[in-house]
């Protein structure tokens, strides 16, 4: 598909009202196109997707572009494809690096190869095509669904793999696959789906995020965050949520300090007045209180991607509050006390019912609580206790209270990789109660639709024959996913059941860093409604995601600050040990 004047017009409007985008000239560079498989107005929200822009862009002999699936709010699919910078077509780089997110844009990298004029199978395409590097939490959790489709995987941080995939870039430059193939898999953390690894690729991953923080890079007001800067304070979780995939995999958690966190909002502020604090869990940060109080005093407006309420930051709180933020938003995940065993995210009812208070008590407008439903071991009873809560809150909080109810999608590289998903039945039957009893009591019920999380589910835990079922779909729709199926011979339940836990998993031609043993022992604790307890700042080499080098770093305990919630009760005051 050509560029026409429209898209190109387009382009450069929205160019235009970037602050931060890099301009090079291609001449003798490595050209790499940074592909986002939805929107501009969404990929422009992942600080992912700037951080990589960045990674790449640092390096003098690369010129690195974005590509996204259309400039308006929605994905376009009937729009030429090519780059925002210089509105190049995709195959006239060298290389296409991917990041995805979300198992469902897979739709979208077959939309857009097509409209890119790719032949969709790696096998199908030879050195006269730019080689196709996918990366991103879908993917690096489990690549085999798009396996046939990529050329290669990146496993881990975009920091620790993005400088030695651009040398080894540099030597392949149009080399024959077998020998760019071969070049690669010397990169670590590079996963490639036709060669044979001595055993699974484990990602990648840095222990320092402070020196090149993660902030926004390009202010635009055409998207979902335009209207601030982003600052990740940390990264990865160690409360270890069974169902939370980000939580795992992102392990071990690593902070920003309060210095560095502050000093990155300085240079924000330049540009806007709102800082965004991005984290698994950014009231775990141990400097949270000083973060919000400290911010508060510089005149940021702040806003908090996600909020834990054991324990809850009322300066947080207070200056969310103060900063103009029309929600607050809580997430208990289950009603029942042992539902939240099971999942291992134990706050009590009062510490959730206090947040409530505390929405109440700085005036939010809205009270959002998520929820899932069909998590392993659910009944009816504990479908129930979400609704007793959301009761019991709608008592304390006087204004808009909405609740999100997820149908659960077990993912790879959790506890739960070896659940069964609930049928999509019993999921809507478990949401609609929820709406019938909630919605005449002024609480509204939100939900996403269970049929197309079964879909998400099957990619999620899928393997290499997916690729083939994507390939059929000519439109994105339930009908025609299912007749692609059919036509494959494959049955969605067959992905959605109970896995054994001898059973060779798809997902384990790569490790996340945590161990299967780990899993496997987790998921047993689980079913005894035992909970886990939290990583500790140091010491531990538990599941396997620490290095020694990270387990035994003599100086954790002198950049931690006051709030030692996140680590329950693990917190180690002083001697380290190995075990
Ligand atoms: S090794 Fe220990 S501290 Fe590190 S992520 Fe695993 S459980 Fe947490």
């Amino acid at each position: 598909m050509k560029q026409n004047y429209r898209t190109i017009d387009q382009a450069k409007k929205i160019i235009a009202q970037e602050e931060g985008v890099v301009i090079k000239n291609w001449g003798g560079k490595l050209p790499i196109a940074l592909v986002w498989p939805n929107s501009y107005r969404v990929g422009m929200s992942s600080l992912a997707l700037h951080s990589l822009y960045r990674l790449f862009n640092d390096e003098p002999d690369v010129v690195c572009e974005r590509v996204f699936l259309g400039y308006q709010q929605l994905p376009q699919r009937d729009e030429p494809l090519f780059s925002l910078e210089s509105q190049r077509p995709l195959d006239e780089f060298a290389a296409i690096a991917f990041t995805i997110s979300y198992e469902m844009d897979y739709f979208n990298v077959v939309q857009m190869l097509r409209q890119a004029g790719f032949p969709l199978f790696a096998a199908e395409r030879d050195e006269n095509w730019p080689l196709l590097i996918a990366g991103g939490p879908a993917v690096y959790t489990n690549p085999e669904p798009m396996a046939e489709i990529f050329d290669a995987f990146a496993i881990g941080e975009g920091e620790a793999i993005v400088p030695p995939l651009i040398d080894a870039l540099w030597e392949i430059n149009q080399a024959p696959r077998a020998e760019a193939y071969a070049r690669l898999a010397q990169v670590d953390g590079m996963y490639l789906p036709t060669l044979h690894h001595d055993g699974p690729v484990p990602r990648v991953w840095v222990k320092d995020i402070e020196t090149r923080p993660t902030v926004t890079q390009i202010y635009t007001p055409n998207t979902e965050f335009g209207d601030r800067t982003l600052i990740e304070i940390a990264r990865g979780c160690g409360r270890g949520c069974r169902f939370c995939m980000a939580g795992y995999v992102y392990r071990p958690m690593r902070e920003m300090h309060l210095d560095t966190v502050l000093a990155a909002a300085r240079h924000g502020l330049k540009h806007r007045d709102r800082i965004g604090l991005v984290s698994a869990a950014v009231s775990d940060h141990s400097w949270i209180d000083q973060i919000a109080i400290e911010l508060r005093k510089m005149g940021a407006r702040l806003t908090a991607s996600s909020m834990r309420v054991d324990p809850i930051s009322e300066p947080l709180i207070k200056g969310l509050a103060e900063s103009g933020n029309q929600t607050l938003t809580i997430a208990p995940e289950a009603g029942s006390a042992r539902m939240r065993k099971v999942i291992n995210k134990p706050q009590a009812d009062a510490q959730i019912l206090h947040a409530v208070e505390l929405a109440a008590k700085y005036n939010f407008p809205q009270l959002k609580m998520y929820f899932m439903v069909g998590q392993p071991t659910e009944t009816e009873e504990d479908v129930e206790a979400i609704a007793r809560m959301a009761l019991a809150a709608r008592q304390v909080f006087p204004r808009n209270i909405a609740i999100n109810a997820t149908p659960y999608v077990p993912k790879s590289h959790t506890a739960f990789q070896w659940a069964a998903m609930l049928p999509v039945e019993t999921l809507e039957t478990r949401i609609k109660y929820l709406q019938d009893r909630l919605n005449p009591n002024g609480v509204t019920v939100r939900s996403d639709s269970a049929a197309w999380a079964a879909v998400e589910g099957t990619l999620a835990r899928g393997d290499r024959r997916l690729g083939r079922v994507l390939a059929r779909m000519r439109k994105v729709n339930l009908r025609e996913w299912a007749r692609a199926l059919e036509s494959e011979g494959l049955s969605q339940d067959d992905f959605l059941r109970e896995r054994r836990l001898d059973e060779k998993l798809p997902w384990e031609s790569i490790t996340t860093g945590v161990s299967k043993a780990f899993f496997s022992w987790d998921l047993r604790r689980a079913l005894r409604d035992d909970l886990t307890p939290a990583c500790p700042p140091a010491g531990c080499l538990k599941c396997n995601a620490c290095d020694e080098e990270w387990a035994l770093r003599p100086n954790h305990q002198a950049v931690l600050g006051p709030n030692l919630g996140a680590y329950g009760d693990n917190f180690i005051p002083l001697e380290v040990s190995s075990q």
